[in-house]
């Protein structure tokens, strides 16, 4: 969508660009001055209350006007763009129309401004309230009090759009062409821009795509491999766990060993010390059997030699 926001002084020329602007590029036309007068016409009850403000060169109540806007808007849901002529009139109008153009999904393009000295549109507003005969442009105390209402609350809505870098002030003075192209000219060199950037959003969306449908692989196989790695960690842990295990089996079994020496060792000295003792035993009595034998052999010997000696007497 391409929505233009037509900025200037009253008797600036908004008017005469807009109706050459919306057979160029398609817009709707959308003046906050005409739908008044329409409804003053038609003695509405929006026309009434409008006229009270209008007459005395005042501004419409914001409420009234952003209202009748929006309502006017949606009476065009196929409209390719908007040209906005009169409004925003004040900083609350243009803060209203960014909110109502966001729900939509759109927003506004830029501010085409027509800059026009305030002498010039003294003469230019006489003028035209002689030929067309509207009464706002006869009063010379009313045209003064509108460019005054537009100096201390409309102008401010310059900087609002400047701030997000949309203000584009063009000369307002000279012929009707020559504005009209150079307002054609920043309205083209947006356009380019506004294609290029969708272009360029089309190809990063498709790159993005590309790089995503890439990725899919890549994510696949970093998957697998981490299933791998993982089930290689659990291997390790459970053979470690396996190995603990089995270094435990075996220290329980050296352990095992090692205590069956000791008790053999302990039961080997301990038959020794009996042996050693039953041999010393044996030993002690074979000396004391001995001792024994020696003794009873003396005494034979003795009583057989007394047995021959008194044989021997008794011979004698
Ligand atoms: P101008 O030649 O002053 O730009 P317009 O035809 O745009 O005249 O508007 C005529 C009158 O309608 C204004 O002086 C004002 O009283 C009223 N009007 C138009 N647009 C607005 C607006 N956006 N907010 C409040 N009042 C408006």
């Amino acid at each position: 969508m391409l929505n233009i926001v037509l900025f200037g002084p009253p008797g600036a020329g908004k008017g005469t660009q807009s109706a050459k602007l919306i057979n160029k590029y398609a817009l709707v036309h959308l003046s906050t001055g005409d739908i008044f007068r329409a409804n003053i016409k038609n003695q509405t009850a929006l026309g009434n209350l409008a006229k009270s403000y209008i007459d005395k060169g005042q501004l419409v109540p914001d409420e009234v006007t952003i209202q009748m806007l929006e309502s006017e808007c949606n009476k065009h849901p196929k409209a390719k763009g908007f040209i906005f002529d009169g409004f925003p009139r004040t900083h609350a109008q243009a803060a209203a129309l960014d909110t109502f153009l966001k729900s939509k999904g759109t927003g506004i393009g830029m501010m085409l401004a027509l800059e026009v000295e305030e002498e010039e549109l003294r003469k230019r507003l006489l003028l035209r309230g002689k030929e067309s005969g509207r009464a706002d442009d006869q009063d010379p105390a009313v045209i003064q009090k509108r460019i005054d209402v537009y100096n201390a609350e409309t102008m401010p809505v310059k900087a609002y759009y400047n701030a997000q870098k949309k203000y584009f002030g063009v000369n307002g003075i000279g012929k009707i062409d020559a504005i009209f192209n150079n307002l054609c000219r920043i309205i083209d060199t947006y356009l380019q821009a506004a294609a290029k950037s969708a272009s360029k959003k089309i190809v990063a969306k498709k790159t993005a795509a590309k790089k995503s449908k890439k990725l899919v692989p890549v994510k696949k196989t970093a998957k697998k491999v981490a299933k791998k790695q993982a089930k290689r960690m659990v291997k390790k842990a459970t053979n470690q766990k396996t190995a603990k295990k089995i270094t435990k089996k075996v220290a329980k079994k050296q352990a095992k060993r090692v205590a069956k020496k000791v008790t053999i060792k302990k039961t080997v000295k301990k038959t020794a010390k009996k042996l050693a003792k039953k041999q010393v035993k044996q030993v002690v009595k074979k000396i004391i059997a001995k001792k024994a034998g020696k003794k009873a052999a003396k005494k034979t010997t003795k009583k057989a030699s007394i047995k021959r000696i008194t044989k021997k007497g008794k011979r004698r």
